[in-house]
């Protein structure tokens, strides 16, 4: 039986397409060029390499700047969502149709993540928020950073749960371990796929 549902938050309950990733991305463009002091022209390089090194810019820019993640996460998410996104009526109506237990488990803060999840009017259905905070000095796609959110979601094991969540790399992780997973976006490597969150109710019942 599937009784519990680890929701990604960004670019998976709301579309890629909506523009906050791209202002959260702005941000991080910023606070790298005028933070950091590194030239406008090299800050693409310092992200991808980041990426690539590190899995997130955030631990990237821990690891070679010592920069404080308090700071940094409070800059680059130092927008305002309501112009961005606004209530979602269907998005409340999926998630009241799934009976499963909601918990968040994001790579951003909890701040950000209730922010968003308030501005979506769906803040009431998860009853947990495992943020970058709760798991660290992990990030998803760590393997221990998916055991650290069974331990605070009160889980011995991921027997019964689902992970959703856009980025390929997190979804390889939680299927090693154990978790049905499933990612957003385009079919990739022979992963469960939906193209949008509205999908998932029917994938699921087709699972059963
Ligand atoms: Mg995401």
């Amino acid at each position: 039986m599937l009784h519990t549902i680890f929701f990604d938050l960004d670019n998976t309950l709301y579309s890629k397409e909506s523009g906050v990733w791209e202002a959260i991305s702005e941000r991080i463009n910023i606070f790298i060029e005028t933070i950091l002091k590194i030239d406008g022209d090299k800050v693409q390089e310092v992200r991808t390499y980041c990426r690539q090194n590190y899995a997130t810019s955030l631990q990237g820019l821990k690891s070679l700047y010592q920069i404080n993640d308090d700071e940094y996460l409070e800059f680059v998410h130092d927008i305002d969502f309501a112009k961005i996104l606004s209530d979602d009526e269907n998005l409340s109506a999926l998630l009241s149709s799934l009976p499963q237990r909601k918990i968040i488990f994001t790579n951003s803060d909890s701040l950000h993540a209730n922010k968003v999840l308030n501005v979506l009017g769906i803040r009431s259905y998860f009853d947990l928020i495992i943020d970058v905070i709760s798991v660290r000095p992990f990030v998803k796609p760590h393997e221990e950073a998916f055991h650290k959110a069974l331990l605070i979601a009160g889980l011995k094991s991921s027997n019964g749960c689902v992970f959703v969540d856009d980025i390929i790399e997190n979804i390889e992780q939680a299927s090693n371990l154990g978790f049905l997973s499933i990612l957003i976006g385009d079919s990739k490597n022979g992963h469960l796929c939906i193209p949008d969150i509205f999908r998932l109710p029917g994938l699921l019942s087709s699972l059963n």
